[in-house]
């Protein structure tokens, strides 16, 4: 029996929760990338707002007021 292990998982940007190609329920490209999520809703909320959830460059700690 062959076990799946080549199976790469991804993390869904907006709860964090990890998620394969199987296991997804939503996926979303943007700017090329593809980011895929557990449930519509969390695929929904990176929709309305990308930018939010990749923010690599974003300080940590830093609030704009
Ligand atoms: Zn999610």
């Amino acid at each position: 029996m062959k076990q799946q292990s080549n199976e790469r998982s991804f993390k869904d940007p907006v709860c964090g929760m990890e998620v394969s190609r199987t296991t997804a329920i939503e996926e979303f490209i943007y700017k090329g990338k593809t980011y895929y999520f557990c449930a519509g809703t969390c695929r929904e909320a990176f929709e309305t707002e990308p930018e939010k959830y990749i923010g690599h460059h974003r300080q940590h700690g830093i609030k704009p007021r």
